[in-house]
């Protein structure tokens, strides 16, 4: 029983002095994301607040002159219902 307690309390102490995993999760969290390029300007959906690519965008309302891009025909509909937030 002693034996066993002395090898939790040595693999204990490996983990804490180690910390390879931590160090590992925290490098791929500082790495930014890949799928969006940087010249692309985002536009909220102002429904959901998703980002929608304005260029490729097909669901488009446009409400006293200015356009809004939504995610889905459903947020567009929510949206037209009451434009006012
Ligand atoms: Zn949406």
């Amino acid at each position: 029983m002693r034996k066993l307690t002395a090898l939790i309390v040595l693999f204990l102490t490996i983990g804490l002095v180690c910390g390879c995993g931590e160090k590992k999760e925290e490098a791929a969290a500082d790495k930014p994301a890949e799928a969006k390029p940087a010249e692309t300007q985002m536009v909220k959906d102002v429904i959901c607040n998703m980002d929608v690519d304005p260029s490729t965008a097909t669901i488009i309302s446009e409400y006293e002159g200015k356009k809004y891009y939504f995610c889905s025909e459903q947020c567009k509909e929510e949206f037209e219902a009451n434009p006012v937030q």
